[in-house]
């Protein structure tokens, strides 16, 4: 028998989800007809033009050997084109841009850049679950920065005790932030950074919702915060803005040796992303329309709308979200996040992510996601609806 994984395997704890995985199977092998608002996955197509530009790259033959590690010069060139316009900051494409192969991609590859055997990792909790397993993986001790739900979801920074101030090295932030769809203004981030610059720790901001806020929300980036790019990188995705989630590419920008040290990880690693998908991300970033952006805003703006009225129905108040495309509520009393999640599929059919998937801080919550279409949608609130009675005993 061969013989069996390393420890670090079993540093990380089992697969939230995988319940509700099997309950799923189950409810198929029933012939239930499962709606799923548990994946955050965009149900929209990616803008045509991007498309197009996919199957006319794919047809050059340079593009089929080895990309560049970095990526694309035209990418990064482009990626920074678009920090500019959108943010007003000013980054070097060759020095401050990096290509990734999606950006979950680069936040796991930065966790082993920025990670010796027992430091520990600031991580958010409740958060998106790759910045806490790598840190285990790493041999890091991931320190769970707890989202007050008091204070809207941010953090405190008062809630870091001063030794892990003083020796950790890495902090991820994310907002507009998954799965409690807060925001965070720019005096938050210029806190935070002030905060890292003291402490000399590098600030990785996960940006992948800045595109998709509401009522007139507009997501900052942390790299507007005068001297952030000293102390801080912001990973940003193609997937969720445009509808690219398939497509893996995304970059990494801000702080150049941080990028430096990311590269060794990752030239040691993989080879980087397809060029013709590169050059098909360049059409994304410089031609997709204005329209396109507020066309998939309202839409999920309304969905939003249907999701926090039908709860509100339900008896289960959520403050419409102004980030992201999900709906993070309470769970009803009498329930943990699992057991809330395991009935509403079994009674339902409909699958939601438990909030304790997303660390513990998620305990107590459960994550809608508004990316089926708005008739799937109205179908799983309905049914939701006609099991009130039953939730609140
Ligand atoms: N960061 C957050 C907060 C996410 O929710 C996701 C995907 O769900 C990602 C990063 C990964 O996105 P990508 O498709 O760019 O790897």
């Amino acid at each position: 028998m061969a013989s069996g994984p390393a420890e670090r395997i079993s540093r990380v704890p089992p697969y939230l989800f995988a319940e509700i995985d099997r309950k799923r199977e189950e409810a198929l092998a029933r012939g239930v007809e499962v709606i799923d608002l548990g994946i955050g996955d965009p149900d929209q197509p990616t803008p045509a033009v991007v498309v197009e530009a996919l199957a006319r790259e794919a047809r050059n033959p340079a593009w089929h050997r080895y990309p560049s590690y970095a990526g694309d010069l035209l990418f990064r060139e482009a990626a920074a084109e678009w920090l500019a316009r959108r943010f007003g900051v000013e980054l070097d494409p060759r020095r401050e841009v990096m290509a990734l192969i999606g950006s979950k991609e680069g936040l796991a590859h930065l966790v082993w850049a920025y990670t010796d055997p027992g430091d520990p990792v600031i991580v958010p909790d409740p958060g998106y679950p790759v910045y806490r397993m790598q840190a285990l993986l790493a041999g890091g001790e991931p320190f769970l920065w707890r989202l007050e739900p008091e204070r809207g979801f941010l953090p405190s920074l008062e809630a870091i005790p001063e030794e892990v101030a003083r020796r950790a090295r890495v902090m991820f932030l994310n907002f507009p932030h998954n799965p409690t769809a807060a925001v965070a203004d720019l005096s938050f981030f210029e806190e935070v950074v002030a905060f890292c610059r003291k402490h000399e720790i590098l600030l990785c901001h996960d940006a992948a919702y800045t595109e998709i806020t509401f009522d007139g929300f507009v997501a900052p980036s942390v790299l507007q915060v005068p001297g952030a790019r000293e102390v801080s990188v912001e990973f940003h995705s193609l997937s969720k803005p445009f509808n690219m989630t398939g497509w893996r590419i995304g970059f990494a920008a801000g702080n150049a040796r941080a990028l430096e040290a990311l590269g060794v990880v990752k030239t040691n690693t993989d080879s980087g992303q397809f060029t013709a998908i590169q050059r098909a991300a360049v059409v994304a970033l410089r031609e997709t329309p204005a329209e396109f952006f507020s066309r998939m805003r309202s839409l999920y703006r309304r969905r939003r709308d249907l999701v926090v009225s039908a709860l509100r129905r339900m008896g289960i108040e959520v403050p419409p979200p102004r980030g992201t495309f999900y709906v993070w509520a309470p769970v009803p009393r009498g329930y943990t996040s699992a057991s809330f999640a395991a009935a509403l599929l079994e009674r339902a059919g409909v699958i939601v992510a438990p909030g304790s998937g997303y660390g513990p801080g998620g305990e107590g919550y459960f994550r809608l996601s508004l990316t089926v279409p708005d008739e799937r949608l109205e179908e799983a609130m309905e049914r939701l609806g006609s099991l009130t009675w039953d939730l609140s005993t």
